[in-house]
């Protein structure tokens, strides 16, 4: 099979692989779409950043967002048949500690946890190879790469709103329109929150998320103010999906008394000056949320056709595996919505 490979010097390197046999318990998939996350680029394809273990790329089949139909089972497999059209949960752990047991595999801690894409090869092939374990099927109205969309980026911004109980008493604040934000505003809708404020750098960014509903308006870091109006005394609950310090502590300005703040954007700092007037006095609550759960994830799918949503519509760009290096250097440029590798049947 043919796969990428992340150097980590800002290019890909396409490889021939042999083609892998599901042992017990796994299933092997045909990749249909596999879409390009930013902690890909910001810890993999830049640089291979080192310290975590969990985030230490090993030279494998990179993307983590992975979505195909199985066409072969290994013994004892029995969930999964050939023919099902599947998503891959990006984190296989170890199944049996207490991350793992309540679905949150991605803070599985036990040497035996592979991400795809990072320890073990991920979904920029012909091929994925994948424990049956990890694989949600996906209903007939969701396709592969609305699938690829919730794998990673759809699961961990609707992870981050549950966080918060976001419902329709709420008004929200997304912070970063980029991929994650754009899905962030689109299940804060389908869950009730309105209105949505949105505020990003990148002026197409936030013509994107206006135009695919994911936000009401929308405005620069440093136009806040422009959204007074709509959010009149702040903002229930405010989300981080920028990862930036100066995004962070923007989410915690607009929110109202007793606010909820979420971070989910990865990396930098997160830093208040005067913790009592900014976060002691106004009663606000900040939550950390990394990825989410098989049972969450699985829920999502299950929803997203009753609420007539479609993850895919924040692919802006689509190409083909032979083309991964304009992929990536496109989502590199952080200026366009969701890019994605897809692949012929
Ligand atoms: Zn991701
Ligand atoms: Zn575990």
């Amino acid at each position: 099979m043919r796969g990428a490979i992340l150097p980590g010097n800002s290019t890909v390197e396409l490889v021939d692989l042999p083609d892998p046999t599901p042992g017990p318990g796994q299933v092997l998939l045909a990749m249909r779409a596999s879409t390009i996350c930013g902690s890909d680029i910001r810890a993999i394809y830049r640089e291979h950043i080192q310290g975590d273990p969990a985030e230490t790329y090993q030279n494998v089949v990179a993307g983590h967002e992975p979505a195909g139909e199985v066409i072969q089972v290994g013994p004892g497999a029995e969930r999964i048949s050939v023919g099902d059209r599947v998503c891959v949960y990006h984190i296989s752990g170890c199944g049996q500690c207490d991350d793992c047991i309540r679905g949150y595999q991605i803070s599985c801690t036990s040497p035996r946890r592979a991400a795809y894409g990072w320890q073990r090869d991920g979904g920029h092939a012909e091929l994925l190879l994948a424990q049956e374990r990890d694989c949600i099927v996906l209903p007939d109205s969701v396709s592969y790469l609305d699938g690829a969309c919730v794998a990673c980026g759809f699961g961990t911004a609707y992870e981050g709103l549950l966080r918060a109980g976001v419902s329709g008493r709420d008004s929200l604040a997304v912070v970063g329109l980029g991929p994650v934000g754009l899905a962030a505003g689109l299940l804060g809708k389908a869950l009730g929150a309105v209105p949505r404020v949105g505020v990003d750098p990148s002026a197409d960014r936030r013509e994107l998320a206006v135009q695919l509903g994911a936000v009401d308006i929308a405005c620069a870091p440093d136009e806040t103010r422009l959204l007074a109006e709509t959010l009149g005394a702040g903002a229930h609950v405010a989300i981080d999906c920028s990862g930036s310090t100066q995004g962070r502590a923007a989410a915690v300005a607009l929110l109202r008394s007793r606010g909820r703040m979420v971070l989910v954007g990865e990396g930098n700092s997160f830093e208040i000056e005067e913790a009592s007037p900014t976060l002691i006095h106004r009663q606000i609550t900040v939550h950390g949320s990394w990825v989410t759960s098989l049972e969450h994830m699985r829920e999502l799918v299950e929803r997203l056709p009753v609420w007539g949503l479609r993850p895919e519509v924040i692919v802006s760009d689509q190409f083909t595996l032979d083309e991964a290096a304009a992929a990536y250097q496109l989502a590199d440029a952080g200026q366009s919505g969701k890019v994605a590798i897809v692949f012929e049947p």
